[in-house]
């Protein structure tokens, strides 16, 4: 049995307070330090994955290699840590009870009654363990979403209270992430809704051993020293979480705060590697010092909660640093692009990108959005959705099918250049059932997408159920749009340029999950280099 050690991360007085990114700051930290880290999210809620809710609901929905649809923080993870996660880093109250249902089904509890305890916190437990067990990882961090007294939360509190017992002394711990409200009416911080929710955590058997406590002012030693004594925990454990101009800057702040060497200390790891933050430190001060800035315009019908473009908006600071600009993204709402909004919605930005979506609200002005970037050579990308009005835009205003469609939009439509593959005809269940996760792609020579890669063939995360219609091919390549880049085993089209503009692509793929702090993502440092050619170009 190998000796990982778990850490799990609870939250408590509101939602919201950023488990995800702490979790994966003190990851960042561990794996500087040269412990193998990885971080697993537990959700509450009964969907069985994220994959049907609406973004409003619970932000993007994040796809791994293995095509599994998960909660945006493990973008997080991803792009702090660079190590890829799977469906076993994503566990959903729906999928525990799937689980331990589909097992009653099979008798495999030999006629006792099923129950939350223990059957339901067992299989918690089992999957909590899973990546743990692969030997893998000298530290797995849980994170349980929610809030500490929720009654969703109540099997999985129940569960890492089990485990730590079992698990023993130095192997697990619990931090605990609360808020410091600032009443600014009497100009205080006050501790009392974190005391509460730590007594409610106590109530269900767990005992903090690290508090992290958000706040928008530095805590005072009297305020620690409380905290401490209150809450029950060492002084030295009693972390500050204050407000921080970005998420990049989160690991150093719990350096300063000595966040790993109190979690390192409990754990009994050694202390003494070196902590190699070079290359993060670096990125961070890239971040803080660019040389310009450039406007893109993100073009999207959610874009009123910005979780729901998150790995999109991460995956431009990658691409700004690397750029030495700072990307000024402009969110703008497809719904109110029309033919008499457009030049002042588009004109002065320095490059469009059309997001991914579903269903029909909004296209309409995504593709005038399009149009105006292609006749007059603003630099273009088009995501999954972006790409297939691309080509409806092209196959319109080009090639003179005015009909042209998806036929997700309109089954309908005499030109049904976006369409159902074969396969997806039969589908009836909504939840897992596009085509999902990395595929591979081959890319044509002497085209911008090789340029871009520098190499033949790549492998891309997908999340889509429409498909581009080889039988327009031909006919819209005769006339500038051209395939670069194919599905080696199936021919379906993933990535549309078009020659004579100065930089426009789409394609079928999600390039932004796969943007890290360490690999900004090829398309993405390529259209921000491209997006800041055009914006010297202007202003000559
Ligand atoms: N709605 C489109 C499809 O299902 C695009 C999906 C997306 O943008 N992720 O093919």
């Amino acid at each position: 049995m190998p000796n990982t050690k778990y850490i799990f991360v609870t939250g408590g007085v509101t939602s919201s307070l950023g488990k995800g990114i702490i979790s994966a700051s003190l990851a960042k930290l561990l794996q500087a330090r040269g412990f193998k880290t990885t971080i697993q999210k537990f959700d509450p809620y009964i969907n069985v994955d994220p994959g049907t809710l609406n973004p409003y609901e619970h932000g993007e929905c994040y796809v791994t290699e293995d095509g599994a649809e998960t909660d945006l923080d493990l973008g997080h993870y991803e792009r702090f840590l660079n190590v890829a996660t799977s469906q076993a880093n994503n566990v959903t109250t729906g999928r525990i009870y799937q689980s331990v249902i589909e097992k009653e089904r099979r008798g495999e509890f030999l006629g006792k009654t099923v129950q939350v305890v223990p059957h339901i916190t067992n299989e918690i437990k089992e999957r909590m363990q899973l990546l743990g067990q692969t030997g893998e990882y000298d530290v797995v961090i849980t994170e349980i979403g929610g809030t500490v007294g929720d009654i969703e939360s109540l099997p999985y509190i129940e569960a890492v209270r089990q485990l730590r017992w079992e698990l023993g002394e130095h192997n697990g711990l619990v931090i605990h992430l609360t808020l410091i409200p600032f009443l600014s009416a009497a100009g205080e911080l006050k501790t009392k809704p974190t005391q509460h929710s730590v007594k409610t955590l106590m109530q269900s058997g767990i005992n903090a051993d690290v508090l992290v406590c958000r706040t928008e002012h530095d805590l005072s030693e009297e305020l620690r020293d409380k905290l401490a004594l209150f809450c029950n925990v060492k002084r030295e454990a009693v972390i500050q979480s204050i407000d921080a101009p970005s998420i990049y800057d989160v690991p150093i702040l719990m350096r300063e705060e000595r966040l790993d060497e109190v979690v390192l200390g409990k754990l009994a790891l050694p202390k003494d590697q070196k902590l190699n933050l070079s290359q993060w430190s670096s990125f961070l001060h890239r971040l803080k010092n660019p040389k310009s800035n450039i406007k893109i315009g993100l073009i999207g019908k959610y874009v009123e909660l910005q979780d729901s473009y998150k790995s999109i908006l991460e995956a431009f600071i990658h691409a700004g640093v690397q750029n030495e600009v700072e990307v000024i993204v402009d969110s703008i709402h497809s719904e109110y692009i029309d033919a008499t909004t457009i030049e002042k919605k588009i004109a002065h930005l320095d490059g469009v990108l059309v997001a991914p979506g579903f269903g029909s609200r909004g296209v309409e002005g995504k593709i005038d959005a399009i149009r105006y970037a292609r006749e007059n050579n603003i630099p273009f990308l088009g995501i999954c959705l972006g790409m297939q009005m691309a080509v409806i835009e092209f196959a319109r205003n080009v090639l003179g099918l005015k009909e042209a469609n998806s036929i997700e939009m309109d089954d309908q439509t005499p030109h049904p250049v976006i369409s159902l593959m074969e396969e997806q005809k039969a589908v009836i269940d909504k939840g897992g059932t596009m085509r999902l996760g990395a595929w591979k792609c081959s890319i044509f020579e002497g085209t911008i997408a090789s340029n871009v890669y520098k190499t033949s063939e790549i492998m891309e995360r997908h999340r889509h159920r429409y498909e581009f219609n080889d039988v327009y091919k031909k006919q819209l390549n005769d006339a500038g749009m051209i395939a670069s880049g194919l599905n080696p085993d199936t021919d379906l089209v993933e990535i549309i340029e078009i020659s004579n503009h100065p930089w426009f692509v789409g394609v079928q793929y999600h390039p932004e999950y796969k943007s890290t702090v360490v690999n900004p993502h090829p398309l993405f440092v390529a259209f921000v280099a491209a997006c800041k050619k055009h914006s010297l170009n202007k202003n000559v």
